[in-house]
């Protein structure tokens, strides 16, 4: 079984971690480098992309994450998760920086303010998937090198690149374990 972090800063965590437990990894609470590095695979959690930015730059895990990531740490992110992993923001807020590793451009807050949060169908690799949204991004554009894996009222909401994926809505917060069996088959090197 891989051992899978959620990244711990804030955000829902807990959720995660029961979700990839269901899905058949060992999953425990990351903060510190080092217990990050010593895991197989990395989940950012749903929260706000602007405190996880200012609380991984605090910790002095900006650039180290960054590297992990660009190294071929998997990680998969939901929603604030999404937009950490993306290379580009539009409606970031001043200054706010990413992780990167996917190349895309996430737009923040696209569907709407908080009150706009919503639970629908969307489609999932051609699959149907019960999806939760809250004050979700979507991506805007995706390079080359990005599956598109679902999408909704055309617009982009889960992607894939190499070994990492990225959701805008929140499947932890669903009993659907899907989208976690495929992050832990990625991190285990059989999708
Ligand atoms: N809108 C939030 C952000 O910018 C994301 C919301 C979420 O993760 N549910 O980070």
């Amino acid at each position: 079984m891989p051992a899978i972090g959620v990244l711990a800063l804030q955000g829902d965590v807990r959720e995660h971690l029961l979700a990839l437990e269901e899905a058949g990894a060992r999953a425990r609470p990351v903060r510190r480098l080092a217990e990050i590095e010593a895991v197989d695979g990395l989940v950012i959690p749903g929260g706000e992309s602007t405190t996880l930015w200012r609380l991984t730059a605090a910790f002095d895990l900006l650039d180290p994450l960054r590297k992990l990531i660009a190294g071929g740490l998997p990680a998969f992110g939901s929603c604030a998760g999404m937009i950490m992993l993306a290379e580009r923001l539009e409606d970031g807020a001043e200054g706010q920086q990413t992780l990167g590793g996917i190349d895309m451009t996430v737009r923040r807050n696209a569907f709407g303010r908080q009150v706009d949060s919503f639970e629908r169908e969307v489609a999932i690799a051609g699959e149907p998937f019960r999806a939760v949204f809250i004050r979700a991004p979507w991506v805007e554009r995706a390079g080359p090198a990005v599956d598109v894996i679902g999408e909704d009222e055309g617009r982009i909401i889960a992607v894939r690149q190499g070994t990492l994926l990225a959701t805008a809505f929140h499947p932890e917060l669903t009993p659907d374990r899907r989208i976690h069996e495929l992050f832990v088959s990625m991190v285990k090197g059989t999708s």
